[in-house]
């Protein structure tokens, strides 16, 4: 088991719905040292790769995005949540179903944020069945930016996103990839990587 496996066996809890709670180290209360860890190893994973740009969206991404940014010295933009009010013109918008919040989000950037032809690592903390890293790739491809790869700390791989992600041929790094949870037992299994 690797580092985030181990605490996810430790802290998380395994919710009815397919939710995995993970509130005391991710969500909630921020252990700096886990998600230190969680940005060196995408780090690691995309090192190589030329990124010009982290790209998140609000709210739990944004801590690993900073780290993460910071190690590849590159700026760190967050996409917000909510209406976008009056004028879509200023911005790149798209929309996003909510998992964990069952209802449709828009999702948007300012446009001076994002500029065509730059190399773009998309980064949240969970990936479940997509919904969110689609939301962000669409906001990257109208602002004629490049996706060069999806970091994902915690990949629930009994949900769909995962598994489309990579068919449509996104380099698509999750350093946990839970293959399945039972939230009366709290049992929690790993894919092997
Ligand atoms: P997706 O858009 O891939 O369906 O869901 C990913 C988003 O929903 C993430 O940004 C995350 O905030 C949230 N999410 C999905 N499943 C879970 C989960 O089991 N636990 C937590 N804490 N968040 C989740």
């Amino acid at each position: 088991m690797n580092f985030l496996e181990e605490k996810i066996m430790a802290d998380g809890v395994v919710k009815a719905g397919d939710i995995l709670k993970v509130d005391n180290f991710l969500n909630h209360q921020i252990d700096i040292n886990v998600i230190r860890q969680i940005a060196h190893e995408l780090k690691r994973r995309f090192e190589g790769e030329r990124i010009d740009k982290v790209v998140t969206i609000e709210a739990s991404g944004i801590t690993i995005a900073t780290l993460l940014g910071d190690l590849c010295g590159v700026p760190v933009v967050f996409a917000k949540k909510g209406e976008t009010a009056n004028s879509t013109d200023d911005k790149y918008v798209s929309e996003a179903y909510s998992f964990t919040h069952k209802r449709m989000n828009q999702v948007f950037i300012s446009r001076p944020y994002l500029h065509a032809g730059e190399r773009i690592l998309i980064v949240d903390d969970f990936l479940a069945d997509g919904q969110a890293v689609h939301a962000l790739i669409d906001i990257v491809h109208q602002a004629a930016a490049e996706v060069v790869g999806i970091g994902i700390a915690i990949e629930k791989g009994q949900q769909q996103g995962g598994r489309i992600l990579r068919s449509e041929g996104y380099h698509l790094e999750s350093i946990a990839i839970v293959e399945s949870m039972d939230p009366e037992t709290q049992a929690i299994r790993f894919r092997q990587q």
